[in-house]
């Protein structure tokens, strides 16, 4: 069921020559019913996996375990590489202390 987003009362649905509508009655809202909603209905355990691949995907940064300058012990850092301007220099590594968020940067 979905309420108005006007007037928060019941919206119907109404079927139109272009496809179905969700209508409501007090106030004439009117909005198209997309497929995409029957999808998220019928598909719920492909959706879970989906949320957790696009979790991962947003931290970008590979993680590795190295000496943090900071603490002076063995921690996880992120780390990006990042070629120098020159193009023949080798890139730098920039880290960043998973649990002091210092940055520092190494070459390789
Ligand atoms: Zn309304
Ligand atoms: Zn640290």
């Amino acid at each position: 069921m979905k309420f108005c987003g006007n007037c928060s009362n019941l919206m119907r649905v109404k079927a139109e020559a272009d496809g179905k509508y969700l209508y409501c009655k007090s106030c004439n809202t009117k909005t198209k019913l997309s497929e995409e909603i029957t999808i998220d209905v019928s598909n719920t355990t492909e959706k879970k996996d989906v949320i957790i691949i696009t979790e991962s995907e947003e931290n970008t940064f590979p993680v590795t375990e190295i000496m943090c300058p900071k603490c002076n012990e063995m921690r996880k850092a992120q780390w990006t590489m990042q070629q120098t301007r020159g193009g023949d220099e080798p890139p730098t590594r920039f880290y960043q202390c998973d649990t002091c968020n210092w940055r520092w940067r190494e070459y390789s």
